[in-house]
């Protein structure tokens, strides 16, 4: 079946696979965005032909502004943040993927659904930051929210059984472990960049390595979880499975489990959140269990990666105390990356945010921003 997209994001780690994806069955790229890499967007649009394109940085705008002129068929370039919205928000696609990374991706998820359009989310920080504000806009509009993280993509698939899912009691959400899994705190302190972003399983992008390396990630996920599959916090256990095979799982009344697998491969869920609720071939191999010789399992050492007990503790405070926590990471991975904090640094940080102060509360799109200023200038104030 032909579908129209707008991809957001298209020139990171899920947005060039989203395009793999949309190549192999044809799919029609309406929208384009991405913040600076143009080389990569080029490249894009010149095999894509989207009718627009998003370019968040100013002087990455004017450079594309620059290539484009005289071209046949260029596509309308829309500009900076307000461009990304005004894009997400555009009638033309069937459903818009937002990739982008980090809390910039908020305002495009909301527009996206305001809008009336199904949203595929990569974003995983939409929920973290504004839980509350995108799922009331989800309810409202009566419009789909289709998860692309591996792991709420298998609860997604686990839970296809709709009188199975009124029995849902837990979830049992899978973690690599990173590249540090098994060390205490003075093996990690010396960490830098160069090790963190190993990770042993998966190829992604920058921040959400570094975020694999913490397990902050894992953090962001439960969150995450908490949002999509309304179950507590404490009915979503960590449970970590090294060889990630086992993507996620789920259980029900009756103690029964069961399990989405797969070759860790994001073009599995990126296809299944465009093809839903239908399968469609995919460009992804098959699992072979004959080389597949065990599976581990472990629990995650919450003692050491601090990063996950905080995110435990913000969305048991609720209200912003969530933003809060991913608003101090984003600042603090993006210190780290620049060498200017130690490794420990990070979860020392997201922590101290949290118990900063009490958070409870609704909130509106302008709390969140505040609050997620608010986190990264304690973050300055903290090194
Ligand atoms: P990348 O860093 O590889 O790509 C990020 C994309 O967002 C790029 O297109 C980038 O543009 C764009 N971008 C960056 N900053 C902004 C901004 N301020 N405004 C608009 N666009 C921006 O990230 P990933 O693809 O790894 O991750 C994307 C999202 O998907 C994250 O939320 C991540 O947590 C989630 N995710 C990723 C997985 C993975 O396997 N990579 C797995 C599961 C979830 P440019 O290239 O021009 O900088
Ligand atoms: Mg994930």
């Amino acid at each position: 079946m032909s579908k129209t997209i707008t991809l957001l994001g298209s020139t990171g780690s899920i947005g060039t696979q989203s395009l793999d994806v949309a190549r192999m069955h044809g799919y029609t790229i309406f929208g384009l965005a991405a913040h600076s890499r143009i080389e990569i967007l080029q490249k894009q649009i010149a095999e894509f032909h989207p009718r627009y394109v998003a370019v968040v940085d100013e002087a990455a705008c004017d450079r594309l502004e620059a290539e484009l002129t005289g071209m046949a068929d260029a596509p309308r370039l829309l500009r900076g943040t307000e461009g990304l919205r005004t894009l997400a928000a555009m009638d033309g696609p069937d459903v818009v993927l937002n990739a982008v990374v980090g809390i910039a991706g908020l305002p495009a998820s909301l527009a996206a659904i305001e809008s009336g359009h199904d949203l595929a989310l990569a974003n995983k920080e939409s929920l973290v930051t504004g839980g509350h504000l995108v799922t009331d806009a989800v309810r409202r509009k009566g419009v789909r929210l289709l998860p692309v993280d591996s792991e709420h993509s298998a609860i997604f698939q686990c839970l296809q059984d709709q009188h199975s899912a009124k029995r849902l009691t837990k979830i049992l959400l899978t973690a690599s472990g990173g590249p540090f899994f098994g060390m205490k705190q003075d093996q990690l302190a010396g960490k830098k960049k160069e090790d963190a972003l190993k990770h042993p399983n998966w190829n992604m992008g920058a921040k959400i390595t570094i975020d694999s390396a913490t397990l902050m990630n894992k953090g962001l996920e439960l969150i995450e979880a908490v949002w999509l599959f309304g179950l507590p916090e404490d009915k979503i256990q960590i449970v970590v499975q090294r060889e990630s095979v086992i993507h996620s799982a789920v259980q029900f009344a009756d103690n029964s489990v069961i399990a989405q697998m797969g070759v860790p491969d994001m073009r599995i869920p990126i296809q299944y959140a465009l093809t839903w609720p239908d399968r469609l071939p995919s460009p992804v191999p098959e699992l072979d269990f004959a080389a597949l010789k065990s599976l581990s399992f472990d629990v995650a050492d919450e003692e050491t990666f601090r990063c996950l007990a905080a995110c435990k503790k913000a969305i048991r405070k609720g209200g912003l105390a969530p933003c809060a926590a991913n608003g101090a990471n984003e600042e603090a991975v993006r210190l780290f990356l620049q060498d200017k904090i130690g490794f420990l640094d990070i979860g020392r940080l997201v922590e101290g945010v949290v118990d900063s102060q009490s958070f409870g509360g609704d909130y509106t799109l302008q709390d969140v921003y505040d609050c997620d200023a608010m986190a990264r200038a304690y973050v300055r104030a903290h090194l």
